[in-house]
């Protein structure tokens, strides 16, 4: 019974601990980027699956990949542009966040 005391303290402390360290991704401009670019990152993976499992190629709309609500915190709705014969994909972030193009970031750093 004192063990599992000590667990439950020491998770408490942890967690308290975790409270003070957690980054603040308030709205900063350089948070939004970030949050932007996870975003492009994470339609890009979608992209990939998507044209695994829909005869090799890539869906045309945020809404195909079951990600209609997702938005760059700054500046709205992504632009998906597919081209090539539905082979090549581009994922922007309608502001001044970037693009992924069939994979491949606009950025090199992600917070540049
Ligand atoms: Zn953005």
């Amino acid at each position: 019974m004192k063990t599992i005391v000590m667990i439950v303290v020491c998770m408490l402390v942890m967690s308290a601990a975790c409270d003070i360290e957690r980054p603040n991704w308030g709205e900063t401009a350089l948070n939004q980027k970030l949050i932007c670019r996870a975003n492009m990152r994470t339609i890009a993976s979608e992209e990939l699956i998507y044209f695994a499992q829909h005869g090799r190629r890539y869906a045309e709309s945020m809404a195909d990949l079951g990600l209609a609500d997702m938005k760059c915190p700054a500046h709205g709705s992504y632009v998906i542009t597919v081209e090539n014969n539905s082979t090549f994909f581009t994922v922007a972030c309608p502001g001044d966040h970037g693009s992924i193009a069939n994979g491949i970031t606009s950025w090199i750093n992600v917070d540049e």
